[in-house]
């Protein structure tokens, strides 16, 4: 081999590395450095989730919408939104809507790489949850849904199961569009994880104010579809 085809060996090797190392860390339904759960078994139900809250300003609208559709859903709380609006979790908790940990301060930076360190942020969410509503989480979705050996590693030391999704509205990033909405409510099938967010780490509330907007269009056609709104944990039962 060539000095020049060496090179380009090199280069497409470390490129596919990178790429499968990507689609681990990324992809909800690649579980390259441990086991996720990323959807239900194939009954005609679907799990809502939603991420970063409790929120004061949007939470409670959301609530209020899954009401009108007697639908319960599963909220990945931050703890430290927990601490600040812990009566807000409370009621959600009391009107049978699940609560699960979604990290104490969703860290994005060296906290996604020491086992150690997330393992403490992890374990004070669960305090903070277990002293709110009296139990702590079984379910823990990393933040950003980034997964690597330290995220799961710190998982398996809490007995928690990292949890992905089948599909994301992507409304962290963009806003919900009606398109979007019914996209989301199109793609998903029977025993699907639909990703939404309730909190908004960025202070842009207006993507948030989109969600709330638009989500009573994605609980509207997945009804039609047939599917009944669970909880992960009414939806994982065997
Ligand atoms: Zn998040």
């Amino acid at each position: 081999m060539s000095g020049l085809d060496a090179a380009v060996a090199t280069a497409v090797a470390t490129g596919t590395l990178l790429t499968t190392a990507t689609l681990g860390v990324l992809h909800p339904r690649v579980p390259l450095f441990g086991p996720i759960v990323w959807r239900g078994p194939p009954r005609p139900a679907v799990a809502l989730t939603f991420d970063d809250g409790p929120d004061p300003r949007h939470t409670a609208c959301i609530a209020e919408i899954l009401d009108v559709h007697r639908a319960r859903a599963t909220f990945f709380c931050i703890g430290r939104q927990l601490e600040l609006h812990g009566s807000l979790a409370r009621s959600l908790h009391a009107s049978g809507h699940q609560l699960e940990n979604h990290t104490y301060s969703h860290g994005t930076g060296l906290d996604l790489f020491s086992a150690v360190r997330l393992g403490q942020d992890l374990r004070r969410c669960q305090e903070v949850l277990a002293g709110l509503i009296g139990s702590a989480s079984t379910y823990y979705r990393p933040a950003v849904g980034i997964r690597n050996p330290a995220v799961h590693a710190a998982a398996r030391a809490l007995g928690l199961t990292v949890v992905t999704w089948t599909h994301t509205a992507r409304d962290g990033v963009f806003p919900l569009t009606s398109r979007r909405a019914l996209a989301l409510a199109e793609r998903a099938s029977a025993g699907s994880i639909l990703a939404l967010h309730d909190g908004q780490l960025r202070g842009n509330t207006k993507l948030r104010e989109q969600t709330v907007r638009h989500l009573p269009l994605v609980l509207k056609r997945l009804k039609e579809r047939g599917f009944a709104f669970e909880t992960l944990t009414a939806l994982l039962r065997p």
